[in-house]
């Protein structure tokens, strides 16, 4: 299982990225995503409608306590960070351990807390320069799984057709 842990979010500010960091999250490959900062309802309903719609069993969830998340998480803690050791150094070995443990993702907004660097099992940069969290959560994950873009959700109520030249979908009974 693959979660994805959203750090410090703040209401207004931050709602378009943190649920550009959960969609991404769940397109490529994540099972669930923890929101940590505000609490922001609002933000975390429009994501699992989203969620819905197209289908898949991506949770999401709000803790405020983060520590707690993170020192209670059993399995490889991996910390996204432009500070930290390049990706494609750590990559398959994180791959291999995953056969047998869970993966936490830990993403930030603002300044990150010295201490999760401390927590993480890993501190890995997509690229030493700063960038953004969705940028990092996706390509990083891509990665994690493979260079793989999953493709079925299942229960989705609409569905893309894919098209060279036209928006289509197509929808299902619920
Ligand atoms: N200076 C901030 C810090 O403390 O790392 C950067 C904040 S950045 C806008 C928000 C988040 O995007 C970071 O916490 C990190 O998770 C992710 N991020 C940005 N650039 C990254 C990179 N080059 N590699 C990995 N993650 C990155």
């Amino acid at each position: 299982m693959i979660t994805v842990l959203r750090l410090g979010h703040r209401r207004g500010r931050d709602d378009r990225i943190s649920t550009h960091v959960g969609l991404t999250a769940r397109q490529f490959g994540a099972d669930r995503i923890i929101y940590s900062g505000k609490k922001d309802s609002n933000m975390m309903e429009s994501l699992r409608d989203v969620c819905d719609r197209w289908g898949g069993d991506f949770e999401v969830e709000y803790r405020e306590d983060f520590r707690r998340v993170i020192k209670d998480f059993e399995g490889l803690k991996v910390h996204l960070t432009m500070y930290g050791e390049p990706f494609q150094e750590q990559v398959s070995e994180i791959r291999q351990d995953m056969e047998d443990k869970d993966v936490l993702v830990i993403v930030g907004s603002q300044k990150v807390p010295r201490e999760v660097y401390g927590y993480a099992d890993y501190n890995i940069a997509v690229g030493n320069q700063p960038h953004s969290e969705v940028t990092a959560t996706g390509i990083f994950l891509y990665e994690l799984n493979g260079r793989k873009v999953p493709e079925v959700f299942e229960g989705a109520e609409v569905k893309v057709v894919p098209s060279e030249d036209q928006k289509l979908t197509e929808t299902f009974d619920g």
